[in-house]
């Protein structure tokens, strides 16, 4: 089924705003994606109709905003085909989730010198949380490094395995060149050495049909405000029995079995996982946004997605002193480039004035920039709602800053 973009385009109100007199055309999905009106009326629906706090009430209300909440979880099971719904931890986002991970996977099985496996493209919340970890358990970081066209290179991941090797954590898809990493090889080379991994879906569960239990993954984290759901939203999916031996991450309400000062106990899965009120309308909101992307369907967005990038890779290509980063033919929808001299924050900055908003800097990749020899870059992301004609305006913009810039 091929999907009607005109029509899509109405479901979210913010693409009709314009920016400097201009309609607006928003190419900075990587940083968050726009919300459909859908998920914008059930955050109303939610305060106006059921707002009560959740596992805690016996009265109606608050059994219905359980309900909600439980029912969302169930939702993000479905959608990342997981085999159990307590398998789904709700965080404030992807950096949580990593955290979360780094700290009690660290906890539980690191000790002084243990390793744990990276790749040179990661976004910092995938580096900080790990070296926080370096001066609590004294894990130490590997890095996988990259290739010209921006993979990673798979025969140097296997010489970094040793028996040091507790975590391998990498993610789907560079935020930053959109490449998608062979994450079926990494994980297949990590199993054969018994050795667990995290992926970084941040950028890859947008675009890209996600089954957990095909992958088999042993962690998968993502951020609900850049799949189309509210901001403060992230999912840490993990396998039952890692959950399970875990330690809590953070004390407080809901985590919990009993609280006494002689000894407490803790909750099941996931509420071991989720201490204090947690951010239940966003998390009903965001199961939301998961119904509408699958009435679209992943496989529908994947195919226009990947048209609009080839057409969007083909255009861009054509201008002078355009250079691409990131040339992998395994690409979701995202185009990191440099114009000549032109530094990409003046670049941002002047497409912004033609209505263009695009991404310039680091990207929180600052390792990566270093690799590619570069402060930053101007990034622009697709999604379902861009067109063809937006991309058209882009390439017309910057052959009008390079003329400036003469
Ligand atoms: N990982 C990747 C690959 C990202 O692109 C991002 C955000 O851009 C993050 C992690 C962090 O996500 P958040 O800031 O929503 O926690």
């Amino acid at each position: 089924m091929s999907l009607d973009i005109n029509k899509i385009r109405k479901d979210f109100p913010i693409l009709s705003t314009e920016i400097y007199g201009k309609s607006l055309v928003y190419f900075d999905n990587g940083a968050t994606t726009q919300k459909p009106q859908c998920v914008i009326d059930k955050i109303a629906e939610v305060y106006s109709t059921i707002n009560a706090n959740i596992h805690r009430g016996v009265h109606h209300l608050s059994q219905v905003a359980t309900e909600q909440t439980e029912d969302a979880r169930k939702i993000v099971q479905r959608f990342i085909h997981a085999q159990h719904s307590h398998e789904i931890i709700f965080t404030k986002g992807t950096t949580e989730s990593i955290n979360l991970v780094a700290h009690s996977f660290c906890r539980q099985f690191c000790k002084e010198g243990d390793e744990i496996i990276v790749s040179a493209m990661e976004h910092h919340s995938n580096i900080v949380p790990w070296q926080l970890q370096e001066s609590i358990t004294g894990v130490k970081l590997r890095v996988i490094p990259i290739n010209d066209k921006g993979e990673i290179i798979l025969d140097e991941f296997e010489k970094l395995i040793s028996d040091k090797t507790k975590l391998v954590s990498i993610t789907y898809v560079s935020n930053v060149m959109g490449v998608i990493n062979p994450v079926e090889k990494v994980i297949e080379i990590a199993h054969k050495h018994n050795i667990p991994v995290l992926l970084d879906a941040a950028q890859a569960v947008q675009h890209i049909e996600i089954n957990v239990q095909k992958l088999d993954c042993d962690f998968l984290v993502f951020s609900g405000h850049k799949i189309y759901g509210p901001t403060g939203t992230g999912v840490l999916y993990g396998k039952e029995e890692l959950l399970n031996q875990m330690p809590p991450y953070q004390g407080g309400g809901e985590m919990i079995g009993k609280v006494s000062f002689a000894k407490t106990t803790f909750n099941e899965l996931p509420f071991k996982f989720e201490a204090g009120t947690p951010n239940y309308v966003d998390y009903i909101a965001l199961g939301t946004a998961i119904e509408y992307i699958e009435s679209l369907g992943i496989a529908n967005i994947k195919a226009y997605e990947d048209e609009l990038l080839a057409y969007a890779t083909k255009r861009l290509s054509d201008i002078d002193g355009l250079k691409i980063f990131g040339t992998s033919e395994h690409k979701s929808a995202v185009i990191s480039f440099l114009v000549g001299n032109i530094h990409h924050y003046d670049m941002g900055m002047l497409l912004d004035k033609m209505g263009i908003a695009v991404r310039t800097g680091h990207h929180c990749a600052e390792p990566l920039m270093d690799v590619l020899g570069i402060e930053g870059t101007v990034r622009a992301s697709f999604v379902f709602y861009n067109t063809h004609e937006e991309v058209d305006r882009l390439v017309e913009g910057i052959k009008r800053i390079v003329t400036m810039f003469g």
